[in-house]
């Protein structure tokens, strides 16, 4: 199964870069204000897979023509590739899955290969929580996928999860982290909350919101306007580092008790899709601001709601 998924993706991805080269300088024509400033960022090397991806997400360039709008801000079409009524549809990524086969774009991406302690390496231990949680919700009739290092450019879906493990290098620090994005769809906080609530109370680890480092706020995956390969802006998208693989007892879970640890993920879940139909998610356009100036680190990071 999981090759069937490599190739897949693989594949896709292909077929987007290579239906990209004829169309490149058009779209650095019609460069929009949101992709400018993530260039000026100097994050990533501007060229046509920048701005390419706005087009990708939405099917349209992004319009402020509702004259509501606030200066500067850019407003993306709702999509309309997944039916209202569908299937639920969700996706695990398992960090640092089949990275060896990731375009070369990633660049720095492609050398973090993950964590490993005391003979347990990061990525077996994502992938297997990862599938018990596609497993348990796939009983519920809910569409699942299990995604590796390279996300299907724009890809859209009611819930995104990237999952994670930590090592400090010492087997000290204990604990789970969680984090979102920004200039994204309204629907993530709720999701975190409703994540780190569940995961807290199933698994008694401490939640570590000032461990949260700018690779977690800045995660490639859902980094849309700045890396092809992420989600789609409208996907409820955030990473979960599960805990720490250096320390007894964060392992003891991760690796002792899965179904513990993947049925709290799956639980909370299936809370924020109760909570919000496709209509909610998907049934408006979405006006995001102009992108601030590059702050510098660490900003400040709101406490995560608990329900
Ligand atoms: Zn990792």
């Amino acid at each position: 199964m999981a090759k069937l998924f490599a190739v897949r993706v693989t594949s896709l991805a292909l077929v987007v870069v290579l239906s990209s080269v004829g169309s490149s300088g058009l779209w650095h024509a019609a460069a929009v204000p949101d992709v400018q400033a993530a260039i000026q960022t100097n994050e990533v090397a501007p060229g046509p897979d920048v701005v390419e991806i706005v087009t990708e997400v939405t099917g349209a360039l992004p319009q402020t023509a509702d004259p509501q709008d606030p200066p500067g801000s850019i407003r993306l079409p709702r999509p309309t590739s997944l039916p209202l009524n569908g299937p639920r549809k969700v996706a695990l990524q398992a960090g640092h899955w089949l990275t060896r086969e990731a375009p070369p774009e990633l660049g720095r991406i492609l050398q973090q290969t993950g964590t490993s302690w005391d003979g347990v390496t990061e990525v077996d231990v994502n992938l297997d929580i990862a599938g018990r949680v596609a497993a348990l919700l796939a009983e519920k009739g809910i569409q699942v996928e299990v995604l590796p290092t390279t996300i299907p450019p724009g890809y859209l879906a009611d819930v995104f999860i990237a999952l994670h493990a930590d090592g400090d290098g010492t087997g000290a620090t204990s604990g789970f982290k969680a984090a979102r994005s920004t200039r994204r769809t309204p629907f993530e906080e709720r999701l975190m909350a409703l994540v780190i609530g569940e995961y807290a109370a199933a698994t008694e680890l401490d939640y570590d919101q000032f461990g949260i480092s700018r690779g977690m706020l800045g995660y490639y995956a859902m980094a849309w306007s700045r890396i092809r390969y992420a989600t789609s802006p409208f996907t409820p998208s955030m990473i979960l580092e599960m805990g720490y693989l250096s320390n007894d007892r964060d392992r003891h879970l991760m690796v002792d008790e899965p179904d513990l640890v993947a049925g709290a993920i799956a639980t909370g879940i299936l809370r924020f899709l109760e909570e919000h139909p496709r209509s909610r998610l998907f049934g408006q356009d979405l006006v995001l601001p102009p992108a601030p100036p590059r702050q510098p680190f660490p900003f400040p990071v709101p406490p995560p709601l608990v329900g």
